[in-house]
């Protein structure tokens, strides 16, 4: 039977590659998303074409119910669930902390942190062995940013993915005995249309000279670490980060 995996924004940039890498590992997919309809559509359209079975959700997941509702779409398509990507986030336009609002750091907390935390709950619920699950593995995208902080960009972004990684550690300690995986991959600077959300669309190419490896990551490089925690090739490992950054 082919195991089933919710990808948070799974719309575009990192979540639509490891879609389209996990389809093509045999997983069954359900591609969440926000704004972006026609690109899921479009991409739901490709792996259907392709013969792989998917559905796409359109949840906010910072909003409880609507998380709920998708979770209940993925009980009633699949009837199971093996695995959660939990990569769907945001950062705001560039700026030093003394500049941002209340509003700013609690949306950026919402989805990053919130958003994780609910997916994260139900992922659990449902694969939990001591819950009737068959276990399962969950994988955060975190940052870099976490670790470098982020100064004059985005320090509540960082601050949110250093928050994603005490979840991730002690979330995998506590369903470590339910058959469940924990970790996360912490991306360096991958091209993506993030970049431009935070205003400056360039921004890859500005940074890699400061990068060891002297380049930018791509979306699929990310996506292979990803998969390689969802699978069992990494069975024994739990609680634990892989840097997708060069070296950075
Ligand atoms: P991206 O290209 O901006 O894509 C973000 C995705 O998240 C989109 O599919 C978007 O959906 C979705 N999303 C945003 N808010 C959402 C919400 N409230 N509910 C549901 N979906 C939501 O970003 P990316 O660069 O691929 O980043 C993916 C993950 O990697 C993020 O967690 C990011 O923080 C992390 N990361 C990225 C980099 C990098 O350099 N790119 C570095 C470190 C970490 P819609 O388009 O449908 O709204």
């Amino acid at each position: 039977m082919a195991k089933v995996l919710l990808i948070t924004g799974a719309s575009r940039g990192i979540g639509a590659e490891t879609a389209q890498l996990a389809a093509t590992r045999g997983y069954s997919l359900c591609l969440n998303y926000l704004h972006s309809e026609e690109a899921a559509s479009r991409l739901l359209d490709s792996l259907r074409r392709d013969g792989h079975h998917a559905i796409a959700y359109q949840a906010n997941v910072a909003v409880e119910a609507e998380v709920d509702a998708m979770y209940r779409a993925i009980d009633d398509e699949f009837g199971r669930l093996d695995g959660l990507v939990n990569n769907a986030g945001i950062l705001e336009q560039q700026s030093d902390l003394v500049d941002m609002t209340v509003d700013r750091w609690r949306r950026i907390f919402e989805t990053n942190v919130t958003g994780s935390f609910l997916c994260a709950r139900e992922a659990v619920k449902r694969m939990s062995t001591r819950l009737g699950g068959e276990g399962g593995s969950i994988v955060n995208l975190s940052s870099r940013a976490a670790d470098l902080g982020a100064p004059h960009e985005y320090v509540d972004y960082a601050a949110a993915k250093g928050a994603v990684d005490a979840m991730t550690i002690g979330l995998a300690k506590e369903v470590g005995d339910q058959g469940i995986r924990v970790n996360a991959v912490k991306p360096g600077l991958i091209y993506t249309d993030i970049h431009a959300d935070g205003g400056e669309a360039g921004r890859v190419d500005r940074l890699k000279t400061g990068v060891p490896m002297q380049r930018g990551g791509s979306p699929l490089e990310v996506a292979e670490a990803i998969l390689w925690l969802l699978s069992d090739a990494s069975s024994y490992t739990s609680a634990s980060f892989i840097d997708v950054s060069g070296g950075r």
